[in-house]
């Protein structure tokens, strides 16, 4: 009861070849079809400031900081960690490369981020040198007990290009080893607190290799010769992380926006002749619900690469309607598998609107019915398990949540609930997990809960997702996915109030993690063993917790 992927293996390298991540990409792009001219072609171009940066400047840049930086700081070494808030511009990917060529983890984090959300991802990953802006620094905790550099400073800017290289820190051509941790990214897992996951430099060789072989050998869906991509996902989150180094591997262009805006995308893709978007479903909706599309030239897109969340399959017909000649293909990923899972490759996987595609090369999964246990049968529903050199290395620190998450065999369990049909498209029908996706974000409840819990005035809360904004038309916000809901039992004497309870959180958690709907109840339903019945509580949020009050 096995499912293995229907599409042929693609080419690893040797496991045991020192290569680094920076390495194995730079090496597709020289021999891809897609870029001729290094010194030509644009690599990076910053939507906001229209600033250009070559593929030839980007090698180049990469090499002189990686350098500069093993100079500099001589003791840095292969699964070092170096954390980075900074806005995406384009000096992202030069110290993305740069670090991982040095074999140093890159952990990017949210911008927006709070400040007790950073102390807790550097408390994890505790790293050896940051990378920040000089608007971004002042979030960072203090006293910081490793260097931080600013990127928008003139000395990293010098370090782009510093002419003065001393041969004997030239670092070695292959660099670290393959097991060795190239990302950590943030993700809360089934259960719990945000955890670092550690992302090795074979697990996103292995999902490159996947997408740059069949994107040269069959991939129809992108017949455009130069493909020029616009970065509408974050680079910190792991699907913008893959996507700008599935960019350098094929020779795309990147349009990068250091802020989105819906309006904003619209004029790049005019002004830069998109062809390409990845994507999260609210921008589709977006894209079907708003007449400003109709304002701008979007004649150059024809694929939308859509992953994150679950796509509505009426979402995805409207958009087909609007859009008749932008195809979507839909993916199904997370952070623990490097983004890669399932996907859509051809014309014809992706009529099957709703589904989130089929098991990606190089992998195989499992549906298991969480109560026995037991492998289930195509069309059953269960548990997804995936496996494959995808697969995390596990969390960074925290040997406990990564025994329950992987098994002994390799087998990481998703905490997705689903179905693989007979043809073997994958239908995600429901999060056995905690996780609240608004907006295809991650909200961790178990973090929102412990702030509510710091609160005077609360005795007990839980927060669950509410997939419903208004109780009384009961429409869903497709917009959001799932906005994160508190219930609330409040504290004897206590008249706190349903805004009070907002703005508590809002002020201590970045924006997209804020609770916006508050229900005040007498008791949290918990089990015998005093675990949080989520399911009640989703149930309650549907039927009207007001009537329980
Ligand atoms: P993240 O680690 O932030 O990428 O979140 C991963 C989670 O997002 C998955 O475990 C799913 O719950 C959800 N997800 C990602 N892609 C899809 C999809 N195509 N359909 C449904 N849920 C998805």
């Amino acid at each position: 009861k096995i499912f293995q992927s229907l599409r042929p293996p693609t080419p690893l390298p040797p496991a045991d070849e020192p290569l680094s991540l920076a390495h194995y990409a730079t090496s597709l792009l020289r021999t891809s079809p897609t870029v001729t001219d290094l010194s030509s072609a644009s690599f990076v171009i910053d939507a906001a400031t229209g600033e250009v940066l070559t593929y030839a400047a980007f090698l180049r840049q990469t090499r002189s900081l990686s350098l500069a930086l093993k100079r500099l700081y001589p003791s840095l070494s292969p699964n070092d960690v170096a954390f980075i808030l900074c806005p995406a511009s384009v000096h992202t990917p030069v110290l993305y490369f740069a670090l991982m060529t040095l074999g140093v983890a890159v952990s990017p984090s949210n911008p927006l981020s709070s400040e007790s959300e950073l102390a807790h991802q550097i408390q994890l990953t505790k790293p050896k040198i940051a990378f920040a802006t000089s608007q971004t620094a002042p979030k960072l905790p203090s006293p910081l007990h490793f260097p931080t550099i600013l990127i928008d400073s003139p000395q990293f800017l010098s370090l782009l290009t510093e002419s003065t290289i001393p041969p004997a820190a030239e670092p070695s051509a292959l660099g670290p080893s393959q097991s060795d941790t190239a990302a950590i990214l943030y993700s809360s897992g089934t259960t719990g607190k945000v955890k670092g996951v550690r992302l090795s430099h074979r697990n996103m060789i292995a999902l490159t290799s996947g997408f740059y072989h069949n994107r040269h050998q069959h991939d129809p869906a992108q017949p455009d010769p130069h493909p020029v991509a616009l970065m509408t996902v974050p680079l910190f989150h792991v699907f913008g992380f893959f996507m700008l180094v599935k960019a350098i591997a094929i020779g795309e262009t990147l349009v990068l926006m250091q802020r989105f805006d819906f309006e904003g995308m619209l004029r790049a893709v005019e002004k830069y002749r998109v062809t390409y978007m990845p994507v999260s479903p609210p921008l589709i909706v977006a894209m079907v619900k708003l007449d400003l599309t109709n304002k701008y030239d979007l004649s150059s897109l024809s694929v939308l690469g859509c992953g994150g969340a679950p796509l509505g399959k009426d979402v995805a017909e409207k958009f087909k309607e609007k859009f008749p000649n932008v195809d979507i293909i839909q993916g199904y990923g997370l952070t623990e598998s490097g983004g890669g899972g399932t996907r859509m490759m051809d014309a014809e996987e992706m009529k099957n609107y709703g589904s989130a595609g089929r098991i990606s090369e190089n992998l195989e999964a499992k549906v298991v019915d969480p109560e026995t246990g037991e492998a289930l049968g195509p069309g059953q529903r269960g548990e997804l398990w995936l496996r494959g050199p995808v697969i995390m290395k596990g969390y960074i620190g925290n040997d406990q949540a990564t025994a329950e998450t992987l098994d002994a065999e390799g087998w990481l369990k998703t905490g997705d609930l689903g179905y693989i049909n007979s043809q073997g498209y994958l239908y995600i029908v429901d999060r056995l997990k905690e996780l609240i996706k608004y907006k295809a974000y991650q909200v961790p409840p178990a973090e929102l809960e412990a702030l509510l819990q710091s609160n005077p005035k609360i005795a007990d809360a839980a927060v669950i997702p509410s997939s419903v904004v208004c109780l009384c038309c009961r429409y869903p916000d497709d917009d959001a996915g799932q906005i994160p809901m508190a219930f609330i039992v409040r504290k004897p004497g206590s008249h706190l109030t349903e805004a009070e309870v907002m703005d508590f959180v809002a002020k201590q958690v970045a924006p997209y993690k804020k609770i916006r709907r508050v229900a005040f109840v007498n008791s949290i339903p918990k089990s015998p063993a005093g675990k949080i019945l989520r399911r009640e509580l989703v149930q309650l949020a549907v039927s009207g917790p007001a009537s329980k009050l």
